[in-house]
């Protein structure tokens, strides 16, 4: 080989590769089926019920499920039995496990040892241990809450959540799920305002099923997230910085084949793949989680998970479990799990779908039409109520996918656009036109037996095999729950879910005082049927049943008012708006103006870094990669053509005008990345805040594509044995 051999990496990486053998799994899943391992490796209330009095039992599930307060004599008792029972599974520590406002779950172990008053090693835990823990918390972003003196965050536990065991090679931690709080008992994660919304909504709702005419004693919020993610070999990924550092890649020219041919999605899936899920899995339902869907998805190397759904609080725990269980078995089987919004470029990103529904504490769901008309005018209610939010919550809605990556997701022929809407489908729509025209008409739609005429009771028998596989919307009825499918990738389904609650809370809350005014004058059919249809026509203009792809939708989506904001720096701007402050106060969400601004100011410097990280990946890898393969190319090339010409004595006029295109394409690398670094500067100049993310939302992004789009063409040109770093086609296609 020459001396400009430069990609002996890239090749051993890719020999590994097809040498990779797939670690066989734990025969025990072939002898024990789901149902004996569920939850084994969880303190639930059937390993509860063997150690703790009954009356504890049922105090924890009603905290759970109404947020009853937990005595210290109660928390003494369950501290005592779960140390028992980790201790007696083999457990040598603790953790307090909890959501910091990161993306990622944070956790600080403590071993159960302690000494009695002789000297001798005992096992230790209690209540008090059980119930609070002192991380510190001046590593957290905080959004500048905390002055450093007062660097103190409290986790407490969450009752609601099963404890349960963290295995790992050498041992086993009993991981308490918890809340973060800071010392003056602001929240500093992201699960104590979920906790909250789910609060409000319950509460919100209890009021309208009282006013229905209906009763239950508390309402479930519940969620499905199916989650989507990549796949490539770890010797491969670890010979890319950008998918070491930001989880992407920065640079990288699309493969030939990418998902044009549509042969990816559900066919059928790699071995290794296949074996890595298959061992997650089986982590998973130990640890309680109810996995259930696993399929290929649209781009190569791209696949998707999916639970049975839960209350929103345990599906929010459970998804961070699912992706760090796969991130850490896929370690184990030399894979890189990537959970970006747009790993790579050219081919479908990764979302997040919140599949979301109420229901009541019978197990009745609110958003189902039912078999009787009195069924249908709560679903109708409710389904109104949705529509209402998104029409007055469409902002905010936006606000809580604003994560850095979905910015190259959304509205890229691939994912919903940045335009919240909702698809009803064919049957729901005619329903809500039917009611809003009746009404225009002054029809009334209550007859003379008082029931109202609708053709309700019609409704569940059509919509089962109606709804729509549309998948172009960001939010869409689908049957008996909402499908929010703008989520990225990465982010904890706590914001999103906290959003929709507030805004489903405030729809409710004014729709309650609607109806309450009308019921003073009418009946309650008349006056339910009035709120619904006043909701349903207001909402209108965010119902959409088209292409959220189309070019058209955009133009229409203007004509309507609907906001469409491209970007993480310009949707955050949504969350400090006097309403929207004013509806997280007063739903009691959080505690004032500050605390929201604390977030914003956290969601908006991890936008700036996250950016910024981008940046500087690709500006190293085109210094350090590219650039030097640019020119060792150019030499060669250079080289050729001077030998040519001393045996023609002129140019070959091909070779030449390949020598002259290929140098301005370098030059072209020269003064984009000279650009590239020029932004990079300028952005570190602005700070952490607004102003540097309003920047690096326009200026940087287009310096970082600008420097991309010419290092992709390089990609295509040079030398093969002179490219370091490995390819789309090697990421997607070699396992
Ligand atoms: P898809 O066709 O979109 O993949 P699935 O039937 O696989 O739909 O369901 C997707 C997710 O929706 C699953 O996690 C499922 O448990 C969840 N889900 C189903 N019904 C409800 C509901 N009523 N409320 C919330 N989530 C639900
Ligand atoms: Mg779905």
């Amino acid at each position: 080989m020459s001396q400009g051999f430069r990609a002996y990496a890239r090749y051993d990486a890719l020999a590994k590769v097809s040498e990779r053998k797939i670690p066989r799994f734990k025969d025990r899943t072939a002898r024990q089926s789901v149902s004996e391992i569920f939850g084994c490796d969880t303190f639930d209330y059937e390993e509860m019920k063997k150690t703790l009095p009954a009356t504890d039992v049922e105090l924890l599930k009603q905290h759970a499920a109404m947020g009853s307060p937990i005595s210290l004599e109660t928390a003494h008792s369950v501290a005592a039995a779960v140390k028992q029972w980790a201790v007696s599974k083999g457990a040598t520590h603790y953790t307090h496990w909890f959501q910091p406002q990161t993306d990622s779950t944070a956790e600080k172990h403590d071993a159960f040892l302690d000494f009695d008053v002789g000297g001798r090693v005992l096992e230790k835990f209690t209540g008090e241990l059980l119930i609070r823990g002192e991380p510190d918390a001046s590593s957290f972003p905080s959004g500048g809450r905390r002055e450093t003196f007062e660097a103190r965050g409290y986790t407490i536990w969450d009752a609601s959540s099963f404890m349960f065991l963290m295995e790992t090679k050498n041992g086993k931690t009993l991981t308490i799920p918890s809340l973060f709080v800071s010392y003056s008992g602001e929240a500093l994660d992201a699960k104590t305002p979920l906790l909250n919304s789910m609060r409000s909504l319950n509460k919100e709702v209890l009021k309208s099923l009282e006013l229905l005419g209906e009763k239950t004693s508390y309402v479930r919020v519940n969620c499905g997230p199916e989650q989507e993610f990549f796949v490539v070999d770890a010797a491969l990924a670890s010979l890319r910085p950008d998918l070491m550092l930001a989880g992407k890649t920065v640079l990288g020219s699309p493969p030939q084949k990418g998902q044009q041919l549509d042969d990816n999605y559900f066919g059928s899936m790699d071995a290794r793949v296949m074996n890595m899920i298959m061992e997650a899995e089986y982590e998973l339902i130990r640890l309680g989680v109810p996995i259930k869907t696993r399929h290929n998805e649209v781009a190569p190397a791209q696949f998707e998970m999916a639970p049975v759904f839960e209350d929103a609080n345990l599906a929010a725990d459970h998804n961070r479990l699912l992706m760090a269980t796969l991130r850490r078995v896929g370690e184990k089987h030399n894979l890189k799990v990537l959970f970006h919004e747009k790993p790579f470029q050219g081919l479908n990103g990764s979302g997040k779908h919140l599949n979301w529904s109420m229901s009541t504490a019978e197990g009745v769901n609110l958003l189902s039409p039912g078999e009787k008309p009195h069924e249908n005018v709560r679903f109708l209610y409710f389904l109104a109520a949705a529509l209402k939010a998104v029409k007055d919550g469409g902002d905010l809605l936006r606000a809580a996918v604003a994560v850095p990556g979905n910015d190259f997701r959304m509205g890229a022929q691939e994912a919903p656009p940045a335009i919240m809407s909702v698809f009803l489908g064919e049957t729901i729509s005619k329903v809500v036109n039917h009611l809003i025209k009746e009404k225009s008409r002054d029809g009334m739609g209550v007859d003379e037996n008082g029931t109202i005429d609708l053709d309700l009771a019609r409704i569940p028998v059509i919509i089962k095999d109606n709804t729509d596989r549309n998948r172009t919307s960001p939010f869409a009825f689908t049957g008996n729950k909402f499908e929010f499918r703008a989520l990225g990738s990465s982010q904890s389904i706590s914001v999103p879910v906290t959003y929709l609650n507030v805004a489903v809370s405030c729809a409710l809350a004014e729709m309650n005082q609607s109806l309450e005014r009308a019921l003073e004058k009418k009946s309650r059919d008349q006056a339910v049927l009035d709120v619904i249809v006043e909701t349903l026509s207001a909402a209108q203009p965010i119902h959409f049943d088209g292409d959220g792809y189309s070019e058209q939708w955009q133009q229409e989506a203007e004509r309507r008012g609907l906001s469409n904001m491209r970007t993480t720096p310009e949707a955050l701007d949504v969350l400090l708006r006097d309403e929207v402050v004013d509806a997280f106060v007063n739903l009691g969400i959080m505690s004032h103006r500050q605390e929201i601004e604390a977030r914003y100011n956290v969601f908006m410097e991890r936008y700036v870094m996250l950016r910024l990280i981008e940046m500087e990946i690709a500006q190293e890898l085109i210094d350090t990669h590219v650039y030097p393969a640019a020119l060792a190319h150019q030499t060669a090339l250079g080289e050729a053509l001077e030998s040519a010409s001393d045996v023609l004595d002129s140019f070959p006029t091909g070779q030449k005008r390949d020598f002259t295109d290929f140098v301005a394409l370098v030059e072209d690398l020269s003064k984009t990345r000279q650009a590239l670094g020029a932004a990079i500067q300028k952005a570190h100049s602005l700070g952490e805040g607004k102003v540097a993310a309003d920047y690096i939302a326009s200026e940087g992004v287009s310096a970082l594509e600008g420097a991309r789009k010419v290092a992709d063409l390089i990609e295509q040109k040079v030398d093969d044995t002179l490219w370091s770093l490995p390819r789309y086609r090697e990421l997607l296609f070699a396992r």
